[in-house]
């Protein structure tokens, strides 16, 4: 599964073919030369620290940045007037500022096979995955280094909805699910007290979340950079929510047990929700933290009423992103 994320999100930010052919150009009259296309499908920026070329030089230079989401295309060559020599070498980036440091190299030599490879060193190695391809030949031969995480970006079957009257991301594998803030009304409801025992008396009930849009999905699982930890889903009013403690609070659950306090009940995964990722391919932005009732909600369409504390929700400054199935 993770090479699949891996690749599909490769062929989306892959370089434009003019591009690629751009530094073709520029290496035909080297007696040996490389394509290097090296392709970010990761969270971070890919800074340019350091090379060592062994054999041969650089045509076209690496770029100082990669950004996420996006590739670059370099070009190397044999050193011009040198004799029976290939091209050999190493481009360093740094993945993070606490020393994960990602090494692309390719071996174009005067004779014997090409090789491409990846390295990865550092604290933060194991979050990634990465893989590299190089053909044969001895001119203008295309090198292709993908560097991805090996935590997904995307869930990609799933069953998560936006509600379009509270706004709030919840579970609906059913359809209709749940307790939606703005219906709370009087009816007859079924009493559950905290030892387990229940009682049927009138009481306050709230309709299910209304289905609203796309089906979304919520990655869970591997930790990355760039993912916030700690939502669960809410057995209760199946909303996306927090987990945590905020300034002493742990949210509001619209749908409350008598003698207990309104607090969601966790069920299911552990989810890992990338935030403040702004380019990624299939992701929809515009996700945000409610500090009253904790749970995520879709913010350009926030009205009134939609909060379980009462009001609009109340956004916090990070953008979450969940991605459209
Ligand atoms: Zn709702
Ligand atoms: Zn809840
Ligand atoms: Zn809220």
């Amino acid at each position: 599964m993770v090479d699949i994320d891996l690749e599909d999100l490769a062929k989306q930010v892959q370089a434009a073919r003019d591009i690629i052919d751009d530094v073709s150009a520029l290496l035909e009259d080297a007696a040996r030369s490389v394509v290097v296309e090296v392709i970010n499908a990761t969270t971070c920026k890919l800074r340019y620290v350091g090379r060592d070329i062994s054999h041969g030089a650089f045509e076209v230079l690496p770029a100082a940045v990669i950004e996420p989401f996006s590739s670059n295309v370099f070009g190397a060559r044999s050193a011009s007037g040198g004799i029976a020599t290939g091209t050999e070498g190493i481009v360093r980036y740094a993945m993070d500022d606490v020393g994960t440091e990602c090494r692309v190299r390719w071996d174009n030599p005067f004779s014997g096979g090409n090789e491409a490879e990846v390295f990865m060193g550092g604290p933060n190695r194991e979050l990634y995955s990465y893989n590299s391809a190089i053909t044969g030949g001895n001119k203008k031969v295309p090198a292709r280094f993908i560097i991805g995480e090996k935590a997904l970006l995307r869930e990609p079957e799933s069953a998560w909805i936006t509600c379009g009257r509270c706004k709030a991301l919840y579970h609906a594998p059913g359809g209709s699910q749940g307790a939606c803030p703005p219906t709370k009304h009087t009816g007859q409801t079924t009493i559950t007290f905290d030892d387990g025992t229940w009682i049927s008396a009138t009481g306050d009930v709230w309709d299910p979340h209304q289905p609203s849009g796309w089906i979304l999905g919520v990655p869970y699982g591997q930790y990355a950079l760039h993912r916030s930890e700690g939502w669960r889903r809410c057995q209760r009013c199946k909303m996306l929510y927090w987990d945590g403690v905020l300034n002493g609070s742990r949210g509001v659950c619209p749908s409350g047990y008598i003698n207990s306090a309104h607090l969601h009940v966790a069920e299911g995964h552990a989810y890992l929700l990338p935030y403040d990722v702004r380019t990624a391919p299939g992701l929809q932005n515009d996700w945000r933290f409610c500090e009253k009732c904790f749970v995520l909600f879709f913010e350009p369409h926030d009205v009134d009423n939609s909060c379980a504390a009462g009001g609009k929700h109340r956004a916090t400054a990070h953008k979450f992103q969940v991605n459209i199935v």
